[in-house]
């Protein structure tokens, strides 16, 4: 967990670890897409804020009702959709206050979720499915590096050709007409999730391999958003997924990463497209290199942030502040109470633009704990 992360040695080897949130398409969009093996709803009609969502780790539901994640969930559609319509279905049931899920959960395309090791795969890393958690991958052999190349088309590449074969079953079986829209990530994370333990030392001394994989990184970042843009027109929301950056300084990442960032942003807005970024570590140190960026649509900051300040420096987009799993799984249901409202407190002015994610619920965690945040964002005044 992130709380873990920042205060102790980085384990390089699980990056995975840090985030396991993906801030991509969780939401149903207006393709009906739904592509998490999480849940993720607003219910901004019964609150004071704008929107509160909940996810719940593989683990959860694997120690709770024995679903089996692993490859299963990913390469096979069929039993993706049945897990899913169960998971809706279960947590509508057993969290009635929150008012997520469904009792009868309409039919949706969910594509195969690759999680954070998309790019990795891509890329030739080799890719482990446990059945109690996201996919997690091995890093790339440093000998194999060099030859990393951006395909001409992605969508022939794994694994973006499982999920275009996938989602193209998907629209036939099911009568639906939504796209192929392939995850976008971000720069950093990427080149860590394939370098590993050296990438960071190979970039502070400017090493070839470190300087390929960002660039690496990058081109397929531009594909992906360049082939959901040309071949499906797609236009919602596209996130970059920025975990990573908080192990860089914000120096670092103003000379090294921004202009990445940059790229991204003026190339989606070129397309019309909504641009959100994920940043789920501590915020405020790297506002000003963010505050760089045009225009943000939407930002996520870590627990512990100052929502206040991001909220003033980004006036144009929601932001969504990152509640902690760990805090959230062992504090008693009070505690939980005054954390919330001191948040709402600091944040008042902007309840309309504010979210509250309930993200990596673990097995364990308390119903009334999840309940009370609930309440919280209900009862503020
Ligand atoms: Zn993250």
């Amino acid at each position: 967990m992130l709380e873990f992360v920042v205060q102790q040695a980085f384990p390089f080897s699980q990056l995975q670890d840090i985030c396991c949130f993906k801030p991509e398409p969780t939401y149903v969009n207006d393709y009906g897409l739904f592509d998490e093996v999480v849940m993720w709803y607003g219910v901004n009609d019964q609150l004071a804020i704008y929107g509160l969502t909940y996810n719940f780790l593989p683990s959860w539901w694997r120690q709770n009702y024995g679903l089996t994640f692993g490859e299963r969930i990913v390469f096979d559609p069929d039993y993706r959709l049945k897990s899913y319509r169960f998971m809706e279905r279960t947590v509508h049931e057993r969290f009635p206050v929150l008012h997520i899920g469904s009792p009868n959960p309409p039919t949706r395309g969910i594509l195969p979720d690759f999680g954070n090791t998309i790019t990795a795969a891509a890329a030739g890393c080799e890719v482990i499915y446990p059945i109690d958690n996201y996919p997690w991958n091995h890093h790339l052999p440093a000998e194999r590096i060099h030859s990393l190349h951006v395909p001409v088309d992605i969508s022939q590449t794994f694994p973006y050709s499982e999920i275009k074969s996938q989602v193209e079953y998907l629209r036939s079986k099911l009568g639906l007409d939504f796209p192929v829209a392939f995850n976008s990530r971000g720069v950093l994370n990427d080149a860590m999730l394939i370098g590993g333990v050296d990438f960071f030392t190979q970039l502070a001394e400017k090493d070839p391999h470190a300087v390929k994989l960002v660039e690496y990184s990058y081109g397929m970042l531009h594909s992906v958003i360049q082939y959901n843009y040309h071949r499906w027109q797609y236009k919602e929301r596209t996130f970059l997924t920025n975990c990573a950056v908080m192990m860089v300084s914000p120096t670092m990442y103003q000379h090294q990463f921004l202009t990445y960032d940059q790229a991204v942003e003026r190339l989606l807005a070129g397309y019309g497209t909504s641009f959100g970024l994920h940043h789920c570590g501590g915020f405020e140190r790297y506002a000003p290199m963010y505050r760089q960026l045009n225009r943000l649509d939407w930002i996520e900051i870590g627990w512990g942030s100052d929502l206040r300040l991001a909220l003033e420096l980004f006036p144009e987009a929601t932001v969504q502040l990152i509640l902690s799993a760990v805090f959230v799984a062992n504090a008693r249901r009070g505690e939980v109470r005054t954390k919330i409202m001191e948040i709402l407190d600091s944040s008042r002015s902007g309840w309309h633009r504010l979210c509250l994610s309930m993200p990596d619920v673990e097995y364990g965690t308390p119903d009334e704990n999840l309940e009370e945040i609930y309440w919280c964002c209900k009862e503020a005044q």
